[in-house]
């Protein structure tokens, strides 16, 4: 029978539709058409087509915007805000408008056109994580901003326009609501339990079926209310607000994980498009957050479709429950060849 499951962390609600029961096999995920190497702007050789780079790691050299890096970090060359915005602050009445002073950024995981998160080698992932802390690091110096948001969108049907292997970083002068709602929801949950949300939804997951992988460092979680088929939470097991504080053995054990969660998706579902998200404590928020946000990555494949309902009321309708879904995925067998 269907459950209405409520979500602690943004105070929606989703449908649990389990009768439907959909694994693996029933959703058919057709691959997009790759165009190939060809004329890719982040291909090495054409560093000249993109913004001069603000990070590259792996180069021994001082020369910037050349081969051999094995990271790079450029400026989007469509920046959805930009740190020169000069459009004056506005205000008619209720209506109010600001400059878009922010970073937008693309994180180029890899020279190699056509690898994964699911692909790369250890150490090429323990860079991407790096580069990362590195940039959001440098990004706190600037007051203006609030927060970065890091994400990464795979496949057209999840936004990504470019197929190279890449992540993207805007940091933006406002928490983003999303982010908001989850600091008031963990805040709430503090004041009335004492505990973080986050600390106590892998305790429950631990009870009821829903982790899908526990590292030493890491837990990988199908959310008790998933919002989407497939759905996984990479949760530290330490709590803390800050991935940029994260110790190098527990970058190495994220990097870990992280390729392993990745490349059962692309086994499970024949490289599904997916998008990756990460929720971090805000750059300059005062309070006392840190005792009460846990910062997180989520992982949402896009196996169905959001439509009117989902859109229209905030309810999101799951046919495959989180418990189903996590003993799927314990159970897929990754490929030996890529070394994880
Ligand atoms: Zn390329
Ligand atoms: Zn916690
Ligand atoms: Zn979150």
């Amino acid at each position: 029978m269907p459950q209405l499951r409520k979500d602690l962390t943004s105070r929606t609600w989703v449908v649990i539709a389990s009768e439907r029961g959909k694994r693996p096999h029933d959703f058919k995920v057709v691959p997009d058409q790759k165009k190939g190497e060809g004329n890719c702007p982040f291909c090495p050789g054409h560093e000249g087509e993109t913004p001069p780079e603000v990070l590259a790691l792996g180069r021994g050299e001082i020369t910037p915007d050349i081969p051999g890096w094995k990271v790079r970090i450029v400026p989007n060359k469509f920046p959805a805000l930009s740190q020169e915005s000069v459009e004056p602050s506005f205000r008619d009445g209720p209506l109010v408008q600001r400059p878009g002073i922010g970073v937008h950024e693309v994180l180029v995981e890899s020279p190699d056109h056509n690898s994964t998160f699911g692909t790369h080698s250890q150490e090429q992932m323990e860079q991407i994580l790096g580069a990362m802390i590195s940039r959001i690091k440098q990004l706190r110096a600037d007051s203006r901003l609030e927060y970065v948001q890091l994400f990464k969108n795979v496949g057209r049907t999840a936004g990504a326009s470019l197929e190279h292997t890449h992540c993207q970083l805007i940091a933006t002068p406002i928490v983003p609501p999303v982010v908001d709602e989850e600091l008031r929801c963990a805040h709430f949950y503090y004041e009335q339990y004492h505990s973080c949300v986050w600390c106590d939804l892998l305790t429950k997951a631990h009870e009821n079926g829903l982790v899908v992988e526990a590292s030493p460092h890491f837990a990988v979680i199908c959310p008790f209310a998933s919002r989407v088929p497939y759905q996984m939470l990479i949760l530290p097991t330490r709590h803390g607000g800050e991935f940029e504080s994260i110790s190098q053995n527990e970058l190495a054990d994220l990097a870990a994980v992280l390729r392993r969660t990745v490349r059962k998706l692309e086994v499970a579902f024949n490289s599904p498009p997916y998008n990756l998200q990460w929720h971090i404590s805000p750059l300059h928020e005062p309070g006392d957050y840190d005792r009460y946000f846990h910062w997180h990555l989520e992982l949402l494949p896009r196996l169905t479709i959001a439509a009117g309902f989902e859109l229209g009321s905030g309810i999101y309708i799951n046919p495959t429950a989180p418990e189903l879904a996590a003993q799927e995925l314990r159970e897929v067998k990754i490929d030996a060849t890529t070394g994880i």
